[in-house]
């Protein structure tokens, strides 16, 4: 009798173990992420103008005393809402004409999403048919690019310099004379509208 309790606890254990084990192997698939790297926006402007140019990485960390981008990313999952949190945190893309500032033409300033730093500006953002917010300029000094190579594509990935936030990409074909094309997820972005 006594033998086979133990035999129920042991299998109890190890049974909890492999549930343990797969939730924690699914939680890294779902959001395989390598530690982000980032280069500066000056260092980015010096490589867009030499086209096929290699993006060259920063190792600059965030400032001391920078409390929101010292996080881990088990403070991100409990803080932003799963939608949030998959796009800023492990760089999904939402649907075109999704989000909620593809189609917002209000005056005011695009900040990030899980920090709140200033990141766009309403005058710079233009209408690129695509469905995701599109600017073609940054604003301050917050918007870092890092290459991207994921999905067989070599694009540029723009994250937030702050706390490492996703952000979405960066492309070529904007307006001219500049030819930047900021395409921004709107749930990495919080809107702050300004009447001026
Ligand atoms: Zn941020």
């Amino acid at each position: 009798m006594s033998k086979y309790k133990l035999d129920v606890k042991k299998i109890v254990r190890i049974s909890a173990l492999a549930v343990l084990f797969i939730a924690s192997s699914t939680q890294l698939i779902a959001c395989a992420k390598p530690p982000i790297e980032i280069i500066t926006s000056e260092e980015m402007t010096k490589s867009e103008t030499k086209k096929g140019t290699e993006i060259k990485m920063d190792s600059s960390k965030p400032e001391a005393g920078d409390k929101t981008a010292k996080k881990d990313d088990k403070y991100w999952k409990e803080k932003l809402d799963p939608e949030t949190y998959n796009v800023t945190r492990c760089s999904a893309t939402e649907p075109a004409f999704s989000g909620k500032y593809w189609n917002n033409h209000d005056k005011g300033e695009y900040r990030c999403s899980n920090c709140n730093e200033l990141l766009f500006d309403s005058k710079d953002k233009f209408d690129s048919g695509t469905g995701w917010p599109s600017f073609t300029h940054t604003a301050g000094e917050s918007v870092a690019s890092k290459e991207d190579n994921t999905y067989g594509m070599k694009r540029t990935e723009v994250v937030c310099k702050h706390c490492g936030a996703h952000l979405g990409h960066l492309f070529n074909d904007g307006p001219k004379p500049g030819g930047n094309r900021y395409c921004i997820n709107s749930a990495s972005l919080q809107f702050e509208k300004k009447d001026k």
